[in-house]
């Protein structure tokens, strides 16, 4: 069978998103116009948060949660070591310290089990705030994490770069949405090409805490304000006051177009990395090709569908033979040359380390058809057999 190359994730553009982005670049403003406001509170909407704030990536969203919590260099500050290296590199662009915390082997997400150990063993005070990954589309219970961090006096920042649209069920029967603030105190998103909702680069922080949010709109632009309301001083029409040391983290508004169009469309497209796990999970059913555990009910996003096989390395490398890109998700952060010289090492984090050896994600985006998935299925399950892939 001839086969496109089918990668592990991709976006979608459709013509709608296209003419947003025209008429977005025929408007006044290229950079900081209408459009970032409309798509703020879009996604604010759809998350069911308060606030958004749109900013230039993921990490630049992370760096400002990150700045705005207060975190400096007598900080530590708790996260997983099966995320994006950016989760954890936050709280050194801010001088603070991180902590892993091994993960739970079912879900690869922060096992609340460690981090309670951790915490308990140091004085009060020790630890500021913990960062949890809604890993793979997986909706951390931030019900259990959040009574957890209220014990130390802690802080919330959910990286929900993988899970728009995701859910976990609280302890009262209700579905609590990734990012809706009711739990974290503030949740960051990514717009990466690979994510759910594509602006080319892009993100977002949302939140329900408004001097956050002010905060960040002013960390966002270099600090400065224009607000009469918030200024010590004003000279006349032309006067600002750069209050904070604050970065240019702006999104264009061409991208909030276009972030906007792909909104409009994320419900569908959850929908559909939903059939696309669940044609995995009954093709895999009974195999030695073992998927994460999903929650049951219904809450996971999908992000990426990841299996766990022996001989990862033998399947990966006979996979991109037949064309099929798929990938690792992720190498631990705490093993990074960066993270090992300062102080990390192979073995602390043992459940996290045997998960990498055997992980593989597969493709998972709305566009691939059942065709293509067929082929994805038909090719692991032919390795597996031949490979003995638990020898
Ligand atoms: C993509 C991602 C980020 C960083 O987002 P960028 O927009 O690429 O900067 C952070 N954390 C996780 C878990 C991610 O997947």
């Amino acid at each position: 069978m001839d086969m496109q190359p089918i990668p592990y994730g991709r976006q979608n553009i459709s013509q709608d998103d296209i003419e947003a982005v025209v008429t977005a670049l025929q408007g006044d403003f290229l950079t900081q116009g209408p459009k970032i406001f409309e798509f703020e509170q879009a996604f604010a909407k759809y998350v069911g948060a308060k606030y958004a704030v749109a900013l230039a990536n993921g990490t630049a969203a992370l760096h400002l949660c990150a700045l705005a919590l207060g975190v400096n260099s007598n900080s530590k500050v708790i996260t997983t070591p099966i995320t994006f290296a950016a989760s954890a590199n936050c709280v050194r662009y801010c001088g603070g310290s991180v902590v892993f915390a091994d993960i739970d082997a079912k879900t690869a997400t922060l096992d609340i089990e460690k981090v309670r150990t951790l915490l308990a063993s140091s004085p009060k005070g020790t630890y500021q705030g913990i960062i949890p990954v809604d890993f793979a589309g997986y909706a951390v219970n931030l019900e259990e994490i959040r009574k957890l961090a209220d014990e130390y006096g802690l802080w919330i920042i959910e990286d929900a770069c993988h899970a728009p649209g995701g859910f976990f069920t609280d302890s009262s029967g209700q579905k609590q949405h990734c990012g809706n603030g009711n739990f974290a105190d503030l949740a960051i998103f990514s717009f990466h090409p690979v994510k759910h909702i594509a602006c080319g680069e892009g993100g977002a922080i949302t939140t329900n805490n408004k001097e956050l949010y002010e905060k960040l709109l002013l960390l966002r632009t270099h600090g400065i304000t224009k607000d009469a309301q918030l200024m010590l001083e004003n000279h006349g029409g032309w006067y600002m006051e750069m209050q904070e040391l604050g970065y240019n983290y702006r999104l264009t508004d061409f991208q909030a177009a276009l972030g906007l169009s792909q909104l409009k469309r994320a419900d569908d497209g959850l929908e559909r990395r939903k059939a696309i796990a669940k044609r995995y999970d009954e093709a895999f059913a009974g195999t030695k090709v073992l998927p994460l555990t999903p929650p049951e009910d219904g809450g996971h996003a999908y992000h990426l569908y990841v299996i766990q096989v022996a001989n990862r390395k033998g399947l990966y490398d006979y996979l991109r033979t037949k064309n099929i890109f798929a990938q690792v998700h992720y190498i631990p952060t705490h093993t990074m040359p960066y993270y090992q010289a300062l102080g990390n090492k192979k073995g602390d984090m043992p459940i996290a380390e045997n998960y990498y050896e055997q992980c593989l994600s597969l493709p998972m985006y709305p566009t691939l058809t059942n065709e293509e998935q067929d082929y994805v299925i038909d090719c692991v399950l032919n390795y597996a057999s031949k490979e003995k892939l638990d020898a």
